[in-house]
């Protein structure tokens, strides 16, 4: 068996909390599946600030670098929210993003049965709900240039961001796509707005080329991106994975991400590309911020971030079968009707947060 570096960046406010259960996990697997993790641990985002004058040292880039995925938690809270921009513990996660190249943003939407309430949609709606959106995330309108906002004349100013996506940048993250769909139901729907875009006719052109000339056996849809938007809400079952660029990405997975109920639940993983060995950047976090209004409280939901620790099983460490029970896990724990405050209905009880981590390594342990 590989061994593997694990570069463990907890952060703030309920980042070290959630991140407990998914020490906990990775001690498990080494104890009783003899994996080889190699686990290091640092500050992120405002702890690092407080420790070391800055959100993402050079040394925890450094590792971050070395390691074969970094696992994070969450950064941010109101203590650092008067730091200058680029000293504010967000800053952290733009950098690792940039300088570790991970353009390719999976955050998956998957619905549990236990949790089928949760959704503001109809059951029948979304019973069985497991779509992957693929994001591209270090290029196109949020980093294009020019930018800014300018005096045009008196009284008169323009805020302009530029969309630019090169065929590199569209290629490489839809072949992330659809590599990921052969191994799901083999379907990829690219969106964009090539209707009124030139950056999204290229995208189209770019995708459909690489298509037919080394993904054939994969079925590719088109769809404007606003018509994905409207179809994620009538027909969600009819997706299996998406792509679709930066600005895009950002809105229609947090529109997936709502068909099922809680940020607690939301698990993502951003991926750089293959080197010559075949190792990738990878960084593995919850959606969720750091909830700075019940951090410290044992309230915080771990499954995100448990869930997170499985993408990387899977994506990183070529642990499909662990990665399956850790879902499993978290299933079977759902159905016996454990729950966190923010997935227990209104006088359901509920449970804390190492109680839900307990549980979870009760249910692996019992497969
Ligand atoms: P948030 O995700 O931290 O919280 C939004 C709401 O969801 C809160 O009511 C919170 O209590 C709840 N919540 C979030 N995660 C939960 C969990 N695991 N279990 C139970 N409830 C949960 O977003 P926010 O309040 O907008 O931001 C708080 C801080 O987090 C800010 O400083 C923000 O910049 C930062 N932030 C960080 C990230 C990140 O680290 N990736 C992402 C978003 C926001």
């Amino acid at each position: 068996m590989n061994s593997y570096d694990i570069l463990m960046l907890a952060g703030d406010g309920i980042g070290p909390e959630v991140m407990n259960p998914v020490r906990r996990l990775i001690l498990w697997l080494k104890d009783e599946k003899g994996a080889r993790f190699n686990l290091h641990e640092d500050d992120v985002g405002g702890a690092a600030f407080d420790r070391y004058g800055t959100p993402l040292s050079a040394h925890t880039l450094a590792a971050a670098r070395e390691a074969d995925c970094v696992m994070l938690g969450a950064v941010g809270g109101p203590q650092w929210d008067k730091a200058p921009y680029d000293r504010r513990p967000e800053a952290a996660l733009l950098s690792l993003r940039k300088e570790l190249d991970l353009f390719a943003n999976l955050r998956p939407a998957m619905v549990f049965d236990a949790l089928i309430d949760a959704s503001t949609l109809k059951p029948e709606v979304i019973r069985g709900l497991d779509i992957l959106i693929v994001r591209e995330l270090t290029g196109g309108i949020y980093f294009g240039a020019p930018r800014g906002i300018f005096d045009v004349s008196a009284g008169e100013r323009k805020g302009v961001n530029t969309q630019v996506y090169t065929s590199t940048e569209i290629r490489r993250v839809a072949r992330v796509a659809f590599e990921l769909a052969r191994h799901r139901r083999n379907r990829v729907c690219s969106c964009e707005k090539g209707n009124v875009m030139e950056s999204g006719r290229l995208w189209r052109e770019d995708v459909t080329a690489l298509h037919a000339k080394e993904y054939k056996d994969v079925e590719l849809t088109h769809m404007y991106a606003d018509a994905c938007a409207m179809m994620l809400l009538r027909k969600p079952l009819d997706f299996d994975v998406i792509v679709t660029d930066n600005l895009f990405g950002d809105i229609l997975s947090d529109e997936a991400a709502m068909l099922t109920g809680s940020i607690g639940m939301l698990p993502s993983a951003s991926l750089g590309a293959p080197n010559a060995g075949g190792k990738r950047h990878a960084m593995y976090e919850p959606v969720h911020g750091s909830a700075p209004d019940i951090a410290g409280q044992d309230k915080a939901n771990p499954l995100a971030t448990l869930l997170s620790f499985a993408m990387a099983l899977r994506y990183s460490f070529a642990m499909g079968k662990e990665a399956a029970a850790v879902e499993a896990a978290v299933r079977k724990v759902l159905a016996d009707g454990k729950r966190t405050g923010d997935i227990a209905r209104p006088g359901e009880k509920s449970i804390g947060t190492e109680e839900m981590g307990d549980a979870v390594l009760k249910a692996l342990g019992n497969q």
